[in-house]
């Protein structure tokens, strides 16, 4: 007998039919002799719906009655299918964020998880009782609602888990898995069925929006192993998990790429010590995360100094960089927003040479400019014109062996 934790996401809790098939698949675990404990996302397109609708009441809606808003659509999905497990006979009991309790920090809207008492839940699962827990929400030290950031319920899942130390924890979604690339651009896409956590913090950051980034942080700290699969079919799906000797032979893992990019350049700009700070602080202090730096000193004493923000950011990281540039007096500031950051993600990187080599000459044999390049140990990310995304996705999954049955 083990102790299961299963998360299933808006699109698997979508409509009441959907609902039916997610208590008969928890039926089924329990009734095999397990112990469950189960989280649930709001049906799909709720939270957006009521992000809506503070939106339309101010510009700014209040932090902590944001809170109490959002937080309700996982309060309707745990009443429901606590309702359809108990009318199919079986013991059922949902749980806010705050009767398990899911003890948070007070940052509404991105509160992090500092403790979850357990014996509550103990209580229940000694007596037989499947629980259903809302994702994505949780408490503060003064009783306030608090939720965990889009996506949050993923982490719920994994802290829980974590908490009680289950035997297995599964997060149920609308995909099979993580694929080596996205299946839509690249037919040869296959899913992956082991992915260290490291890997997947690179693919998730780049846009494999499988899992919330800070669910894999909290499975790496504590070591939970997720197992990503559908919720509408009994395939088995991607385990996501800590590495091991076998993974780091593979070279490539997975190819993400990011359309969501901007490049500014800031040109002939006097090189001395501190410039860089100096041009990149305004837009620290404005909230703007920059992503790839690239900077280069030319003989005559100028450098050209280059980097990318998100198209949210870009207006305003535009309008910051431009005064900056006259202040510092630099040349012209260029901008490109048709660029994409294609990535190739693998542990094999840090131990075998010549992966970068392998992708440039790729990337030229097809005629695609790189115009940035920058590396981590086990990633390396280019920015290309965004017309060649799709093409470069393609050859590079090709030439790293993504698509054949290894
Ligand atoms: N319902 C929340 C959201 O849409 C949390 C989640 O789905 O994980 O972001
Ligand atoms: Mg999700």
């Amino acid at each position: 007998m083990a102790l299961v934790v299963q998360k299933y996401g808006g699109t698997s809790m979508g409509s009441v039919e959907r609902i039916r098939n997610v208590a008969r698949r928890i039926t089924r675990t329990y009734d095999a002799g397990n112990d469950m404990v189960v989280v649930v996302s709001a049906m799909s397109g709720e939270t957006n719906k009521l992000v809506a609708l503070a939106n339309d009441l101010c510009e700014f809606p209040d932090n902590r009655e944001y809170d109490v808003l959002v937080a309700s659509g996982e309060q309707v999905s745990i009443a429901l299918l606590a309702i359809c497990l108990k009318s199919m006979g079986y013991k059922a009991k949902s749980y806010h964020g705050w009767q398990v309790p899911i003890l948070t920090d007070s940052a509404f809207s991105k509160a992090r998880i500092e403790d979850i008492p357990d014996t509550n839940m103990r209580a229940d699962l000694n007596d037989g009782t499947i629980i259903v827990v809302a994702g994505f929400q949780g408490v503060d030290s003064t009783g306030n609602i608090t939720t965990l950031g889009r996506g949050g319920s993923d982490t719920s899942a994994v802290a829980l888990a974590a908490a009680l130390t289950a035997d297995v924890c599964e997060i149920y979604t609308d995909v099979d898995g993580v694929y080596t690339t996205d299946p839509n651009i690249c037919s040869s896409a296959r899913k992956i069925e082991k992915v260290s956590y490291d890997e997947m913090l690179e693919l998730a950051s780049l846009g494999a929006k499988v899992l919330q980034i800070r669910s894999v942080e909290f499975a790496k700290k504590y070591n939970v192993d997720i197992h990503v699969r559908s919720s509408f079919n009994d395939n088995p799906g991607t385990m996501v998990t800590k590495e091991d000797k076998e993974m780091e032979s593979v070279l490539v893992s997975g190819i993400a790429y990011d359309k969501n990019e901007t490049k500014i350049a800031v040109m002939q700009v006097p090189d001395t010590p501190g410039i860089a700070a100096k041009i990149l602080s305004p837009l620290a202090d404005a909230n703007i995360s920059v992503d790839m730096i690239v900077q280069n000193v030319s003989e005559a004493g100028y450098t050209d100094f280059t980097f990318t923000v998100t198209k949210a950011d870009f207006k305003l990281a535009l309008a910051i960089t431009t005064e900056t540039a006259r202040e510092v007096e630099a040349g012209t500031v260029v901008t490109d927003e048709n660029i994409s950051k294609i990535s190739i993600v693998g542990l094999g990187m840090r131990s075998h040479a010549g992966v970068a080599t392998k992708m440039f000459q790729t990337l030229a044999k097809e005629g695609i400019n790189i115009q940035m390049i920058s590396t981590s140990e086990i990633k390396i990310s280019v920015i290309v014109d965004s017309k060649y995304t799709e093409l470069a996705v393609r050859v590079l999954h090709e030439v790293f062996g993504l698509a054949g049955g290894e």
